[in-house]
């Protein structure tokens, strides 16, 4: 007998209708004999509904309070789809991320995981009872409710995965599997048999948003065995799992986009040792994760600098950086948000070169200009217009061989 963690998603969960269907599918692992833990998400849209709502009232509302008015989405599944078992006559418990212990930093709404205790979940699998558990939500050590930023509940099945040494943790979605790129942007793309831990975190964080890249972290360092599949359809997924040589023939085994970064630029800075750190330094105090840097050559001892920030940091970067601006004597500020990143990720460009010389050319190609470029053993990524990326994600996806064949 196995003991398996399901993750539903928001639109396996986004209706009575698929509540039901889950609940099927929940009896149907459970009649196989198999010990289960159940993850859900909230109903798909609820989360972005309470985050507008919550702009509503105040343009920058209160992390912490932010926080308890997201983890709401999930208690009001895990209730339904508990209901639904019982009535069924199968005995299912729901649980918010309280009372599973999962115990976090306090950095609101992107809270890192401490611990976790899953005390109340041993107990109910003990009794035989299916604990049905809020994804995305934890508490900090003074038990303040904190979430685990978008895409959450990914991380909340893994880490009861891992803490509970489970022999599988499936993620249930609303695609079959990892594709080779996101098939509602790339219609041509291919599903992955299956896919490193290391490929998978660069596709998770460069944008393919099938996985949390934080989840994907968290298993690969604690060895879950992690699955990707299909909540309406049956047949094979994609594992996510370690390296091997199959992996590596081919160059690149994904394309992602990504528009959630947006680019602040500070014009005349002064061309002195000591700058950088001074405008980069608060900018990390305060947990705002600068992706790609670029230093402009000076002229007459000033320079420009460049740098990308997640969209939803922006308007707390932005007042910090012409708060510094104006301490080191810079000229200006200036935003642009609409732009986007285009990456390649493949273990096999480890032992294949060019793979950067192809992307520009691609791109050159199709009239993209590149404003930022970043490189990393297993991927390259260019910033670009917004407006190109899907045409930018089609071409690369052609030009590198991954679209399926076409009968
Ligand atoms: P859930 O609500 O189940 O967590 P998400 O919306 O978070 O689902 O993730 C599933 C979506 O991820 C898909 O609908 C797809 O559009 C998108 N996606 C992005 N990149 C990829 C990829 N490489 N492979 C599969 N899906 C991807
Ligand atoms: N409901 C949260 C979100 O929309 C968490 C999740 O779905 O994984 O980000
Ligand atoms: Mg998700």
């Amino acid at each position: 007998m196995a003991l398996i963690v399901q993750k539903y998603g928001g639109t396996s969960v986004g209706s009575v209708e698929r509540i039901h269907r889950v609940a099927e599918q929940v009896a149907e692992a459970k009649r196989a004999g198999h010990d289960l833990v159940v993850v859900l998400s909230a109903m798909s849209g609820e989360t972005d509904r309470l985050v507008r709502l919550a702009h509503e009232v105040t343009p920058s509302p209160d992390e912490r309070e932010m926080d308890m008015l997201l983890s709401t989405g999930e208690r009001v599944t895990t209730s339904l789809l508990a209901m639904d078992l019982r009535g069924r006559g199968i005995n299912a418990r729901s649980f918010t991320g309280r009372q599973v212990g999962i115990i976090t930093d306090s950095s609101h709404t992107k809270a890192r995981i401490a611990r976790v205790t899953a005390e109340r979940i041993r107990e109910a699998l003990a009794e035989g009872v299916i604990p049905i558990v809020a994804g995305f939500q934890g508490i900090n050590e003074r038990s303040d409710v904190t979430t685990l930023g978008r895409g959450g509940s990914d991380l909340t099945a893994v880490a009861l995965a891992a803490a509970l040494k489970a022999d599988r943790c499936i993620i249930y979605t609303d695609v079959d599997g990892v594709y080779t790129a996101d098939p509602n942007i790339v219609p041509t793309a291919r599903r992955l048999d299956k896919v490193s831990y290391e490929e998978m975190l660069e596709l998770a964080s460069l944008g393919a948003k099938v996985l949390q890249s934080r989840s994907v972290e968290f298993a690969a360092k604690h060895g879950v065995p992690l699955e990707v599949k299909s909540s309406f359809k049956g047949g094979q997924g994609t594992l996510v799992t370690t390296e091997d040589e199959d992996m590596e023939r081919m160059t690149v085994s994904g394309v992602t986009g990504d528009r959630n970064q947006a680019k602040i630029t500070i014009v005349g800075v002064p061309d002195q040792p000591g700058v950088a750190a001074r405008i980069f330094g608060p900018v990390a105090e305060a947990n705002i994760v600068v992706d790609m840097i670029i230093q402009n050559v000076s002229q007459a001892s000033l320079t420009d600098i460049s740098f990308t920030v997640p969209r939803v940091d922006l308007g707390k970067a932005v007042s910090l950086v012409q708060r510094i601006a104006k301490e080191i004597e810079a000229k200006s500020v200036a935003v642009t948000e609409s732009i986007a990143k285009v990456s390649l990720v493949g273990v096999g460009m480890r032992s294949h070169s060019g793979v950067a010389a192809r992307m520009f050319e691609v791109l050159s190609r199709e009239g993209i200009n590149i404003m930022m470029i970043s490189t990393s053993e297993i991927k390259i990524s260019c910033v670009i217009d917004e407006k190109y990326l899907e045409l930018a994600m089609r071409a690369l996806h052609g030009a590198f061989g991954l679209d399926h064949a076409t009968s």
